[in-house]
């Protein structure tokens, strides 16, 4: 059996002034050590912040990445930011398809896959968001949500593409709530997620694929949640902003 890295992500969302980004990474800096850290930590401040970011993540085994992408190298496309900016600002991942981008700027997956297919052709990684809602979850219709949005997000995305793509299930109802699937219900829709994968690519593409947890990870319930089976990481919302609570996660 692959040995999959584990992948904590802290999305920072619209927080972060300068000052902000100074303090909260020179927390971090104090708080995790790389000698003892055996997970990969994922930093995603605002775009105003990615060059500041960079800078104070040298010398240190913190890697940067984006809340969002235009899939569009250059152009006449008024405030968005391109995969080949976002590579030059120092970053390395990507997330894509939020669900908060999803609710409020309308994006569909026939759009979030021109971004995946841009990202990863800059070389980048993206973390592709799935998950569903409450009302989606309540209609039993999860599994059936979370394969649309990948096989719509995924299209004409390569086996070999796939190697530079780690899905963040967050089912939405757990974002920002406090309320957090159990490790049961979140390693379950993870393995129904290696499925889809296995089904549509292979069953080495599915034991490759690196599967993040997102919704109200806490540093009290990441331990449990990140010992699951098919749980290899975190997507990080809130508690990603305070340095003992996100370095609480990343050394759970
Ligand atoms: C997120 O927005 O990706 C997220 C998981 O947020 P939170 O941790 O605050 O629930």
């Amino acid at each position: 059996m692959t040995q999959r890295k584990q992948i904590i992500a802290g999305n920072w969302k619209m927080n972060g002034t300068l000052s902000e980004t100074a303090n909260l990474i020179n927390g971090l800096k104090q708080k995790i050590i790389s000698s003892s850290l055996n997970r990969e930590v994922v930093l995603c401040p605002p775009f105003t912040s990615l060059i500041l970011a960079n800078e104070l993540i040298k010398d240190t085994p913190f890697k940067l990445g984006a809340q969002n992408v235009h899939f569009e190298a250059k152009g006449a496309y008024t405030g968005e930011v391109s995969a080949e900016m976002l590579k030059e600002a120092g970053c390395k991942y990507v997330i894509i398809g939020h669900s908060e981008r999803r609710a409020y700027f309308q994006e569909d997956d026939a759009f979030i896959n021109k971004k995946v297919k841009k990202t990863i052709a800059t070389g980048l990684t993206v973390i592709l968001c799935v998950g569903e809602t409450l009302e989606e979850r309540e209609k039993g219709i999860t599994n059936q949500v979370v394969k649309a949005q990948l096989t719509g997000s995924l299209q004409n995305v390569s086996e070999k593409e796939l190697e530079n793509i780690i899905i963040a299930y967050e089912p939405v109802w757990a974002i920002g709530t406090g309320k957090t699937a159990t490790p049961e219900q979140a390693n379950e829709v993870h393995e129904y997620i290696r499925a889809v994968i296995s089904g549509g690519y292979s069953a080495a593409a599915a034991e490759r694929l690196i599967i993040q947890y997102g919704g109200s990870v806490k540093p009290d319930n990441a331990k449990e949640l990140l010992s699951m089976p098919h749980i290899d990481g975190a997507l990080v919302g809130g508690a990603s902003l305070k340095a003992d609570d996100f370095a609480g996660i990343v050394l759970a």
